[in-house]
């Protein structure tokens, strides 16, 4: 089946501060509806892949030097994170970022895109309180009190708020217990199956990110080194020694 597609990465090469070069030529496609996985070691590449693609990377004094990046056909480099969410392109920061001082509900509102009507946001609300029913219990709790997967589930709603079609989501495993990032990568997989999201996740736990992304794409200093259907990487052997510490 011929799905269209939303991402198109064309071989980018990014540079910080003008001399380190962090991508050498990264190319990578995510279809609608999708779950992509970018996988790979500590300083592989995988965050900075995801902050061009949100035009994040200004702020980091990191440029995309080479290649294109198109959304739905789209040349996007240009974009402001904020034009980019407008056209539904929302970035979940690694560390996961909630305002320690905000309720969950506060920070849940921050993320409510401006132009929306208070009825949208309102709506918004209760369908990220139906796919996290742990976030609507902890409604008036004080980020800070609670715990690193609430926080986790915290940042995605957040980016939910503004009703995004793309979702490009920074290590969603980090620091959690095994039992927690099931539960997080579950409701990624229902928002994937019921509300058409798309994904493109980073994730070095390539066990979990194959288990539930549909294709996965491996990064080794700055390249894509290998990339498939997710069952054949967990399957290929290569894959299994290297990343799935099964030897
Ligand atoms: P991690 O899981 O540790 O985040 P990663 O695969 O996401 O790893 P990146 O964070 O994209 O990797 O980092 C890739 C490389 O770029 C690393 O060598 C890192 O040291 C370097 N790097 C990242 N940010 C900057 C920066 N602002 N200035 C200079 N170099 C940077």
């Amino acid at each position: 089946e011929q799905r269209n597609i939303v991402l198109n990465v064309n071989g980018i090469e990014v540079i910080y501060n003008h001399v380190i070069l962090v991508l050498k030529g990264v190319s990578l496609q995510v279809p609608e509806g999708g779950i992509a996985a970018l996988l790979g070691g500590n300083g592989a590449g995988k965050t900075t892949t995801l902050r061009a693609v949100s035009n994040l990377l200004r702020g980091e004094r990191g440029h995309v030097t080479k290649g294109s990046i198109e959304l739905r056909g789209e040349r996007i480099e240009n974009l402001t994170p904020s034009e980019l969410v407008q056209r539904g392109v929302v970035q979940v920061m690694e560390g996961r970022h909630c305002f320690a001082h905000l309720t969950i509900e506060e920070n849940l509102l921050t993320g409510a895109y401006t132009r929306s009507s208070r009825g949208e946001v309102a709506a918004n609300l209760e369908k990220v309180y139906n796919y996290f029913p742990r976030l609507k219990q902890r409604r008036s709790s004080q980020a800070a009190y609670t715990s690193g997967g609430e926080q986790q589930m915290c940042a995605i709603g957040r980016a939910l708020m503004a009703s995004p079609s793309l979702v490009l989501l920074d290590e969603p495993s980090m620091g959690l217990a095994p039992q927690i990032v099931e539960e997080v990568f579950e409701i990624v997989k229902d928002l994937n199956a019921r509300e058409k999201v798309t994904f493109l996740l980073a994730e070095q736990n390539t066990n979990m990110a194959l288990k539930y992304a549909d294709y996965g794409y491996i990064l080794e200093s700055g390249r894509i080194v290998m990339d498939g259907p997710a069952s054949e990487l967990a399957n290929n052997e290569d894959v299994k020694e290297f990343y799935l510490g099964v030897g």
